[in-house]
């Protein structure tokens, strides 16, 4: 009999899909890792395991215990699983930026979810920052997880998800592209690529209203980058010890209209149905062409599932109301001829 002890035991080893249409103009080979495929459907089921296991080893997490969480939803359903399996509860505190599918998808795996506002500063007692640690000092027998800066974050990618890029491609990837928030995923994965092959590029994608494109380039934490922007998962405020600078060679980063366009168009075009930050991934592999060439491996990296999108980016009068629909289907014979 070939069955896993339970859920957890299917996270990770997930496939590398050749990209076709959508990367149409990019002169190199393009492969996807998708990480819908682990249960939880996003690759922070990795390192929700391995941040919840560290914790449990080092005495942080002990028996019937709260997991206390600042998370846009990703990292809360991962934690939501392993507390499942191994007896713990959750809170989980997110901005009322996110998508209403996370928040319901959260609390189906029986987490408590306490919404704040985004609009704030990260100092303010409102922020999720703020909200998330006042009640793991409040809360008896909690632990807050701090994905920001939380090393086993990183290691879970370090650890799993680098080397299966390696082993998948056979040694070959030449390019990582990702989109970077905690900078768990792009740190870890890129410090195992640069190891085995100092030659491999680590590109992050950003966004505008972010600070770390400007902020890699000048070392300049500059606030006058930071507004509000639409693009879920990606783009921070704040530099969180996660993200490794040493290891990335560059940003790029991509407008929410643009974002938003592409995600739509991966489930179109290739039918790989993801989330909000691999349509932004997508787009900037386009705005980085130039550095590619015919005998290079890129590889990208699809976080999360499109599921949890479909009354945003999935949905026309969203999109519409945004602007964001690039044409109108006006004509009775377009229709027909769909
Ligand atoms: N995309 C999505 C959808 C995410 O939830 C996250 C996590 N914030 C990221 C990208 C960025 O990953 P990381 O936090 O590892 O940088």
């Amino acid at each position: 009999m070939n069955y896993a002890e339970n859920i957890l035991g299917t996270i990770g080893h997930t496939p590398l899909v050749k990209l076709n249409k959508v990367v149409k103009g990019i002169d190199a080979l393009v492969l996807a890792k998708v990480e819908t495929f682990n249960p939880g459907n996003s690759t922070k089921d990795r390192m929700a395991l391995k941040m919840v296991e560290d914790a449990e080893a080092d005495g942080r997490l002990k028996p019937g215990g709260t997991i206390i969480e600042g998370t846009s939803g990703n990292t809360g359903m991962g934690l939501a699983l392993a507390a499942i399996v191994k007896g713990y509860k959750c809170i989980f505190v997110i901005t009322d930026k996110q998508s209403k599918e996370k928040m319901d998808i959260l609390r189906a795996v029986g987490a408590k979810v306490i919404v704040c506002p985004t609009d704030v500063e990260p100092t303010d007692p409102r922020s999720y920052y703020s909200v998330s640690k006042r009640l793991s000092t409040e809360i008896p027998n909690s632990w807050y997880v701090n994905q920001y800066d939380n090393p086993s974050n990183a290691l879970a990618h370090y650890q799993q998800t680098g080397p299966e890029i390696w082993e998948q491609t056979d040694g070959k990837v030449t390019h990582f592209v990702v989109g970077v928030g905690t900078g768990g995923t792009i740190s870890g994965i890129g410090k195992y690529l640069k190891e085995q092959n100092p030659n491999v590029k680590v590109w992050g994608i950003d966004t505008y209203g972010s600070v770390f494109k400007k902020y890699h380039e000048t070392g300049i934490f500059d606030e006058n980058e930071i507004y509000s922007y639409i693009t879920e998962g990606i783009g921070e405020d704040i530099l969180p010890k996660n993200v490794d600078f040493s290891v990335i060679d560059g940003f790029t980063k991509v407008t929410d209209k643009d974002a938003a366009v592409y995600t739509r168009k991966i489930a179109l075009e290739e039918g790989i149905f993801v989330g909000n930050s691999a349509g932004a991934c997508v787009k900037g592999l386009h705005q980085l062409k130039e550095h590619f060439g015919p005998n290079d491996v890129v590889v990208v990296l699809f976080h999360d599932s499109g599921s949890r999108y479909v009354g945003k980016m999935f949905n026309d009068d969203w999109m519409r109301e945004r602007g964001f629909l690039e044409e109108e289907i006006t004509k009775a014979e377009d229709v027909i001829k769909d």
